[in-house]
């Protein structure tokens, strides 16, 4: 704890950061400024950095971290005065350093990245003490007028460690005042006590399932790592079903041995519901979480016990890595390849990547697990900066599924149906050996388009370049970007014409439509985003899959990862080249990754797999490869491709995105970047073009993409650039550096 201390004279003398003697320091606001801002240090107060306090900033009060040195850009005579320290753990050394990496990393402010490391405010307030009873035993008791109330609590604090005042109420039966009473006559005390850690320490003792030879391997060489307690990046590569995750709580347990602290990145917590489950009958305790869903209180204490180093395990999304962890000792990502762990919105980064940086920053090790690696952590482990163990069989007896390719041009559909005869076929077969079966497409709701027959009209969004959704459960189409409804209509508001509007293509609402049709007395269940929205459906929907309540699942990404359900032997992508569609850099790797991870939930149990993919393009090589079963053929390919254009993980992509609400300022904005475009070897500018989506959420957006050899120092250069241009307020430049939308 660092509440205010007396100063001694040279403030920092300590810390080899700040030689001079200063009464100056740089103090860091979590807000999207320009970087930290000079303070003044009053007489009387001791600040180190890493501190929080509080500062005037223009009219207002503000919180923030010391963050060094003054940078003496402000004459000391006009600079303000700090009010205070907070009474919190001091923000390591360590997060600063990745907040700083971070930012500069992403070209986002520094402060824009410190307001993701203190991203709840009331954390900062000191814990709110309780107070416990316990038995003055150096009262003498003859002294007391006794009653048998007073009695009943003597004898129960007696016999009992401090107790708060509700359990004492509780057991004994007696009322507020009597603790009241027994308190001012002396006979009982009354502690204050800083509330204990809502994280129980994970139990150690739980013994390790059975191992296979393989496995075990794994797991020591994982182990070994922690061991080494230094910087290394290990891929752990193994098929699905082969058991990654027993595996890497065997390094997870190491470093809690230590009493480090341990955190896990998965791309979707909310909805892992089985995941958590195996943590729990792992470790014994209920791990820290953090993701959005998280509620403020608990927010506010995981926060806390995350600093004050009693959370020992964190699970959570990608914001859980910039916690102020006071002991981090290792960092596993589950499912590194998975585009989830991008961010997208204010500070735009790759958590994975950024994993990797806070455990070399942290001298720790992390693991990066997958059964379908991206092509950037292949390249590494090439490279030899990565390690890789792998997992080559599935658990037990499971086998992978075998996968066979359906023509839908010649196996075809009926009109309006989606619905191969073949993979009817399969499913009527499935049902009747008592098997369960998952039917996948990548589409919420019921339609993708809705068209007018007599008219041609096509309902789009009004804020975005994108069609609206046809939602027939709500009645509403929906703008799956910025979120737009409007009720459903009647009648084509193009051409007033009746009876007319017309759905076009499938989403797995009008899928269920037709499975209920063609299998009515299956039990048939949907689950997306729309239905599952937290982890009590998720884990309820797992239970009624488990107690084989449901025959046909039907679902989008959402069903993809994870699950792992015994008795599902039957898996069909209904239109396994809608990934391919996009077209942008990753649509090949992505569709390859998401039809693995889809195929990998057939036949995990006893009973082996079949994987059906219906398309119109069985020669593509992403299909091919998927049937074949054949990844490091693809990956060769892929790679090759991306060299040929020196394309990532070859070459560097950036991209900049102009937008605003006026579509000629934004325009006007676009072309004078343009013409300051930097040029040179290795380095390649394209734009200004219209985004993909050129209007979302009502602003207009126009790209350019940059790509440059390896050495190139992208951050520089864009610096450079911009720098040389000015554009209206109105006009927001985002800078992605390694993009992976390229809408
Ligand atoms: P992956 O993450 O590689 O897809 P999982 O870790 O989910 O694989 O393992 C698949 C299934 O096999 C899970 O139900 C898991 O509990 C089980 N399993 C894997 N290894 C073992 C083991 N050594 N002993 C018992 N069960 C195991
Ligand atoms: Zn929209």
């Amino acid at each position: 704890m660092s509440a205010a201390k007396a100063t001694s004279g040279n403030l920092f003398a300590d810390d080899p950061a700040f030689q001079v003697t200063a009464q100056t320091i740089s103090v860091l606001p979590p807000l999207p400024l320009a970087g930290p801002y000079d303070y003044l240090v009053p007489e009387g107060l001791s600040v180190a950095p890493g501190d929080f306090v509080e500062i005037p900033l223009g009219r207002q009060t503000q919180r923030g971290v010391v963050w060094g040195q003054a940078k003496g850009d402000v004459e000391s005579s006009k600079l303000r005065e700090i009010y205070g320290v907070l009474p919190t753990e001091p923000m390591a050394d360590v997060t600063r350093r990745f907040v700083d990496w971070v930012s500069a990393y992403t070209m986002a402010p520094q402060g824009a990245v410190l307001r993701m490391a203190m991203s709840v405010p009331d954390a900062l307030e000191a814990p709110k003490p309780i107070f416990r009873f316990t038995l003055n035993r150096d009262f003498d008791a003859a002294s007391l007028r006794m009653t048998p109330p007073r009695k009943r609590v003597l004898e129960f604090l007696g016999t009992h460690p401090p107790m708060e005042q509700g359990d004492i109420l509780r057991e004994t039966g007696a009322g507020a005042s009597v603790v009241k009473g027994l308190v001012e006559a002396g006979a009982v005390q009354r502690l204050m006590v800083t509330p204990p850690s809502p994280f129980d320490l994970p139990d150690l003792s739980i013994p390790r399932p059975d191992l296979s030879d393989e496995q075990t391997e794994a797991a020591d060489a994982l182990c070994a790592r922690v061991e080494e307690g230094s910087f290394s990046c290990t891929l752990l590569d193994g098929i699905t079903g082969s058991g990654k995750t027993e595996v890497y709580f065997e390094p997870i347990r190491a470093a809690l041995a230590q009493g480090k602290q341990v955190v896990v990145l998965l791309p979707e917590i909310a909805l892992s519901a089985q995941w958590l489950q195996r943590f729990r009958d792992r470790f014994g305790v209920e791990p820290a979480l953090w993701h959005s869903e998280v509620g403020q209180a608990r927010r506010r204490d995981t926060w806390r016990a995350v600093a004050d180093g009693s959370a020992r395990l964190v699970v959570g999304a990608r914001s859980a890595l910039f916690l102020p962890y006071h002991d981090l000792g290792l960092i596993v990502v589950d499912e590194e390849h998975e585009h989830a762990f991008k961010q997208e919105d204010g500070v735009i980064y790759h958590a994975r990547d950024m994993a990797v940086t806070r455990a070399h920053l942290g001298g720790i090790p992390v693991v990066l697990a997958s059964a379908t690696p991206s092509l950037e952590t292949l390249a590494n482990v090439e490279a030899g900066r990565y390690q890789r163990v792998e997992l080559g069989n599935r658990h037990g007896v499971a086998v992978l599924p075998s996968v066979e390719i359906i023509d839908i041009r010649s196996d075809k559909p009926e009109r309006n149906r989606w619905i191969t005869p073949t993979l009817k076929k399969r499913l009527v077969e499935t049902f009747a050996n008592g098997e369960q079966a998952m039917l996948f497409l990548n589409r919420r709701g019921y339609a993708p388009l809705t068209l007018c027959r007599a008219c041609g009209h096509r309902f789009q969004c009004p804020n975005c370049t994108a069609w609206l959704v046809e939602h027939r459960a709500w009645g509403k189409l929906q703008c799956h970007h910025c979120g737009y409804q409007a009720k459903a209509p009647d009648t084509c508001p193009e051409c007033g014409a009746e009876g007319k509007l017309a759905p076009c293509g499938p989403g797995v609402e009008r899928l269920f439509e037709e499975a209920v049709e063609t299998f009515p007395d299956i039990r048939i269940e949907v689950a997306t985003s729309d239905n599952i929205m937290g982890p009590k459906a998720a884990t309820e929907l797992v239970r009624r899959v488990h107690n084989h309540e449901v025959d046909l699942l039907i679902g989008t990404q959402i069903l993809a990862k994870g699950y792992h359900f015994p008795m599902l032997t039957l898996v069909g992508v209904v239109d396994a080249d809608l990934g391919l569609a996009g077209g942008d850099l990753r649509a090949a790797e992505r569709s390859y990754q998401l039809l693995t991870q889809v195929a990998g939930r057939a036949g995990r149990g006893d009973r082996p797999g079949t994987v059906i993919l219906q398309t119109a393009d069985p020669a593509n090589r992403v299909i091919k490869a998927i049937a074949a079963g054949d990844r490091d053929a693809f990956n060769e390919v892929e790679l090759s491709q991306r060299m040929t254009h020196g394309m990532p993980p070859h070459g560097r992509l950036a991209a900049l995105i102009i937008s605003g609400k006026k579509e000629n300022e934004v325009d006007e904005a676009a072309w004078r970047i343009g013409r300051v475009a930097p040029r040179g070897d290795g380095l390649m500018v394209l734009g200004p073009a219209p985004a993909p989506l050129s209007l979302l959420r009502g602003r207009y957006r126009r790209r350019f993409l940059i790509r440059a050899d390896k050495g190139v120092k992208m951050q520089a250069l864009i610096h450079d650039w911009l720098s040389k241009v000015k554009t209206p307020g109105s006009v927001r430049i985002q800078v992605d550096i390694d993009p992976y939308s390229f809408m």
